[in-house]
Order: structure tokens, then C-alpha cells, then sequence
């Protein structure tokens, strides 16, 4: 522990998940965006709720169902409080609930381009093993291998030799991890102690910024 190199990442995606609706203007299926709007019809003591969706081409709304019908007393209140606000960090965050567009959605196109923040956690010198803790702040479709060979300027070919080595591990752990989606939690643990180039090619790419 005392000669890791402990970071962490956070991995913000940049556009959120894009369902293709049957689009009434364009008469095909098409991808739809999210508006960032949403929109509330009380029915009584019922309440609708939808996400406006517009389609790419033609700008056609699609209403995305949040909930329909649903008592005003079985609404969560943060959610309804929310909806009332157009809150955009919430909004943000139902865009990219994947789950909810499969539901409508037979295609639903992701994209694997995120922004990133690292900070150090703990620092020492004579460090010989990277620790990367990873956070996700909406669920990404970026596989772990691309985002550390990106961010470390190291081919997956590379990468995959380490984890078959024994010198790259993680936690949780699992055979084809590298392969996988990014997931909030994991921990990338990686034995840098035969590299001679530690301190000036790879820390300033594990803690970014300027060095
Ligand atoms: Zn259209």
C-alpha cells in the first residue's frame, strides 16, 4: 500500500444513449435526442410525466413516459420536485437510463466519449504500483481496456499481456474485466516496478493536469 501510486477517476460521459423511434415527420425510424425539457399533465389526483425527446433530422417531439397515471401520493417526492423544476441534473441523469430506452427503444445508440478528472489520493516517491480507483458518474458504455489505453497512452494489446501476467489486477476481479463496460467502484492495480520511466512518463498521465 505505502508504494502505490493511489489515484482516483472520474469518468463523465459526454452524450447521453440516443433511441430510434418511429419518427412521424421523417416516416422511419430515426434517433431521437433529449430536449433537456419535461413535461407534467395532472389528470385529477393522476399525474403523467415525459421526457421530450426531438427527432436528429426533422425536430419531431417524442414523449418519453417517466411514469403515466400514477397517483400524486406514490410519487416520489424528490422526483416530483424535480419534474416541476426541469432540474437538470436529474433530467441529465434519466437520459442516460439505459434500462428505461430499451424498454421503448429496439435500438438505442451509446457513445463512448467521456471527459475525465483524476486526483491523487495518496503520494510518495518511491512509488512502484499504480492504484486507480474508478468512479463513473452515469452509466458509461466505455470498456475498461479502451479508457486505460487511452489515458495511458498503452496499446490493449499491452494491457491484456499485464493482466495475463499477473501485473495488472483488479477489484472486483473476473477473467474478461478489460472487455467489460467501466463500472463505478472497480479498483485497477497495477505492477510498475520493473518500468523505468515511472516518474516521467507515467505519472503525469495517471494524475493529469500539469505536472
Ligand atoms: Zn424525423
Amino acid at each position: 500500500m505505502c508504494n502505490a501510486l493511489r489515484v482516483r477517476w472520474t469518468i463523465i460521459p459526454q452524450t447521453a444513449p440516443q433511441p430510434w423511434i418511429a419518427c412521424s415527420g421523417c416516416g422511419g425510424l430515426r434517433a431521437f435526442q433529449s430536449s433537456g425539457k419535461t413535461r407534467l399533465n395532472a389528470n385529477g389526483r393522476k399525474l403523467d410525466a415525459w421526457l421530450i425527446y426531438k427527432c436528429l433530422s426533422c425536430e419531431k417531439t417524442w414523449n418519453r413516459p417517466i411514469f403515466e397515471r400514477q397517483n400524486i401520493r406514490d410519487i416520489d417526492p424528490a422526483v416530483l420536485e424535480a419534474l416541476h423544476a426541469n432540474d437538470p441534473h436529474w433530467i441529465r441523469r434519466e437520459t442516460f437510463n439505459l434500462e428505461a430506452l430499451r424498454r421503448k427503444a429496439q435500438r438505442v445508440d451509446e457513445f463512448p466519449e467521456f471527459d475525465i478528472q483524476k486526483e491523487v489520493l495518496h503520494d510518495t516517491l518511491d512509488w512502484t504500483r499504480l492504484d486507480i480507483d474508478l468512479r463513473v458518474s452515469l452509466p458509461t458504455s466505455t470498456r475498461l481496456d479502451r479508457l486505460l489505453a487511452s489515458e495511458l497512452r498503452v496499446s490493449r494489446a499491452r494491457l491484456q499481456a499485464l493482466h495475463d501476467g499477473g501485473a495488472l489486477w483488479t477489484n472486483p476481479d473476473r477473467a474478461d474485466i478489460l472487455r467489460r463496460r467501466v463500472k463505478t467502484g472497480t479498483r485497477v492495480m497495477i505492477d510498475l516496478s520493473t518500468e523505468a520511466g515511472r516518474e516521467q512518463v507515467w505519472r503525469p498521465l495517471v494524475q493529469g493536469g500539469p505536472l
